[in-house]
């Protein structure tokens, strides 16, 4: 439904978006995830047809936004990062506004107050927008985007700025919206597109890094691959143990002593759950296990992970870019976890990259 080919946005010698592809299929609710700056809004404006690309192609729904932009916007509903609503104007003399001007044919009554509903400013609908919180303001610009009932929907962060019981209100907003829609939606906030995404494309300095299924991510998220386990045993003897046992990928002594038991942290193996031969092992051996906690994994790590990863990666010639600063190690990056994990996202981005490449190569020939 979405398409974008080696996408590449110049702002003088700053490179915002650098050769970036991706596909979103018809009925995705896909979250674009990145720090500020790191050419999401870009990435959209481009997508919508606000600005225009140094490089490359978009495509929606087949129609070329270049070659006929009309066609192609009239399949989107774009809510940019500053809401684009008139402050004089009352809801319901903007909303009539933003009809005239997509053309919609639909007839109007029903159709706004429909829209009205769905994003609950009914009871508004005669106020002056200026009189409006943030909120209700954010939610006349996701009517506007909803007017015409565009098969594309395209939200840049639209959660900022909101209170949590607004985010809450957007995000069920936004789902709703995506069992009958395909949506793109920018964030920086990673428990956004885990609550409401089916996939994440992370970007990070105008290159995408990652793009893989939430389902995936999460399963290794909320996993029992990560625990730990507090023991009463020798330490020594014990961590020598737990490396030892098969199907355990790393472990580490914790700082926490209680007694003569100590914590330690231990990953397994993808696919394992050791937890019953661990406490076995350490049963026969004549210690106790006295306490164990699961900890999953939080998308944060996963994300720092990544992006750390690929900065490592970005060669240091590269003219356009500041030189990438050196790679900032957390505690966090030295587990496995998240390194295998970051790997696999990291590994898939490139191959994608290369395909995309490929693809267009052909098209040359
Ligand atoms: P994001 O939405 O992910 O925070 P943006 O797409 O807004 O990122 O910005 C990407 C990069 O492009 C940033 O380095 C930003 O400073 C730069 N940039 C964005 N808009 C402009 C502009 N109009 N002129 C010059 N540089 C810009
Ligand atoms: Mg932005």
């Amino acid at each position: 439904m979405i398409k974008i080919e080696r996408l590449t946005k110049n702002y003088g010698s700053n490179c915002a978006v650098d050769d970036i592809s991706f596909e979103i299929e018809k009925g995705e609710t896909v979250g674009f995830l990145g720090p500020n700056g790191a050419g999401k809004s870009t990435t959209m404006n481009i997508l919508t047809g606000y600005l225009s690309a140094s490089a490359g192609r978009v495509s929606i729904d087949g129609i070329d936004i270049l070659a006929d932009p009309i066609g192609a916007k009239r399949l989107i509903g774009y809510l940019p990062e500053q809401p684009p609503v008139y402050l004089d104007m009352t809801v319901d003399e903007y909303l009539k506004f933003n009809y005239e001007l997509k053309g919609c044919t639909i007839e109007r009554e029903p159709h706004l107050a429909e829209i009205c509903e769905v994003v609950k400013i009914s009871h508004v609908r005669k106020r002056l927008i200026r009189n409006l919180s943030k909120g209700y303001r954010q939610r006349v610009g996701v009517a506007q985007a909803l007017i015409g009932n565009p098969p594309v929907i395209i939200f840049d962060e639209p959660t900022v700025g909101l209170d949590p019981k607004q985010i809450i209100e957007i995000r069920s907003l936004i789902r709703s919206l995506g069992k009958d829609h395909t949506v793109l939606l920018s964030t920086h906030i990673l428990q956004e597109v885990q609550a409401v995404c089916d996939r994440i494309i992370i970007i990070n300095k105008g290159k995408i890094v990652a793009d893989e299924k939430t389902e995936n991510i999460t399963r290794v998220v909320e996993g029992n691959r990560r625990f730990n386990v507090k023991i009463c045993g020798p330490q020594r003897d014990v961590l020598d143990t737990l490396k030892a046992l098969p199907g355990i990928s790393y472990v580490e002594l914790l700082a926490q002593k209680d007694g003569d038991a100590c914590t330690y942290m231990v990953e397994s193996e993808f696919g394992v759950d050791v937890r019953k031969k661990l406490f076995y092992t350490v049963a026969e051996r004549g210690w106790a296990i006295i306490g164990l906690e699961s900890l999953g994994m939080s998308l944060e790590d996963i994300f720092i992970t990544v992006v750390n990863k690929t900065e490592e990666d970005i060669p240091a010639e590269s003219g356009k870019r500041n030189k990438p600063s050196a790679p900032k190690r957390s505690r966090r990056t030295r587990n496995t976890l998240e390194n295998d994990l970051a790997d696999t996202l990291v590994k898939d981005a490139e191959q994608r990259r290369a395909e995309a490449a490929d693809e267009v190569i052909d098209e040359d020939i």
